[in-house]
């Protein structure tokens, strides 16, 4: 529970629309309980909890923010970028989150027979329970694995079966960081690039795809997160001020079972930081 005077932000959730867990109104109501004074929601590659979401911040007296997190590749690598403030009925947008959320029901399927051919696993079974969302992800893949006891937890799900080098795998083929960076220029979005310190990359190829993210329009870096070490929070704090970038803060939040990742982050940020709050022109 926030007890302090300033309010918290989030600007990066899911609900079960994505991979998140909850609805989108319980999720608002616990952000509200924890004293979330602004709230976006961002599930992958749709905006169809934005509705329910929009309503429940209105009733509960939160500043709404519509978002999206888009699934995108560059060299070889997935790239997740939010768009915030977004127009959820722009065509462009609706156009490609519809070509992606056939690509992630493909893909749940060519799991699913990998899996088959390659292991003793019940793999289209699998792909089938995992199958009930409108975004389906790997990490509903993993929550079935778990609770058929093929895997412990949700990593070693994601360690045996479903990351490179294991039977499930599938290379994702989202469309390319440009076509996604497009989409959100089009439908004027305020682009955020997401938990940029989990990538694999060196400080030479983390500079690059910055460059190239604030070369396309991009606005902000996800700057405090849950789980960064203070090192982390320095590279990032840096590619800010080097690409005079805005930061943003969310907690990527999915799950109320993993304690420690809460709904709502501070807008305390480092010296020379500005928050992308300053961005949005969403009604407060
Ligand atoms: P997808 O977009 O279908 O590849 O699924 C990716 C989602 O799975 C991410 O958004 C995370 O929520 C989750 N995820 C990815 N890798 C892991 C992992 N190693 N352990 C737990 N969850 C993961
Ligand atoms: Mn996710
Ligand atoms: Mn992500
Ligand atoms: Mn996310």
């Amino acid at each position: 529970m926030n007890t302090g005077a300033e309010p918290l932000v989030d600007f990066h959730t899911h609900s079960h629309f994505s991979d998140g867990v909850l609805a989108p109104a319980p999720l608002v109501e616990r952000a509200r309980q924890r004293g979330v004074g602004t709230l976006a929601l961002t599930d992958h590659d749709t905006t169809a909890g934005l509705a329910e979401a929009r309503a429940a911040c209105e009733a509960s007296g939160i500043r709404f923010v519509p978002g999206v997190e888009l699934s995108a590749t560059w060299r070889n690598q997935t790239i997740h970028l939010v768009g915030l403030q977004i127009d959820e009925r722009h065509p462009g947008l609706e156009a490609h989150l519809a070509r992606v959320l056939a690509r992630r029901r493909a893909r749940l399927g060519e799991i699913g027979e990998r899996l088959e051919k390659r292991s003793r696993l019940p793999g289209r079974e699998l792909a089938a329970a995992a199958s009930g969302s409108t975004a389906p992800t790997r990490l509903h893949l993993a929550r079935v694995l778990v609770e058929r006891g093929f895997a412990r937890d949700q990593q070693e799900a994601f360690d045996r079966w479903l990351n490179r080098d294991t039977p499930g795998h599938v290379p994702a083929e989202w469309p390319t960081f440009e076509e996604a960076m497009q989409v959100l220029r089009d439908s004027g979005a305020v682009a955020v690039m997401a938990h940029p310190h989990r990538y694999r990359a060196s400080a030479g190829q983390l500079r690059e795809l910055t460059a190239t993210f604030a070369r396309l329009g991009g606005a902000a870096l996800e700057a405090s997160m849950a789980g960064m070490s203070p090192n982390d929070a320095d590279r990032i704090a840096s590619l800010c001020r080097r690409f005079e970038l805005y930061a943003s803060m969310g907690s990527d939040f999915h799950d109320p079972a993993v304690p420690w990742n809460p709904l709502g982050r501070w807008l305390k940020l480092a010296a020379g930081l500005e928050p992308v709050t300053k961005l949005l022109t969403t009604a407060p």
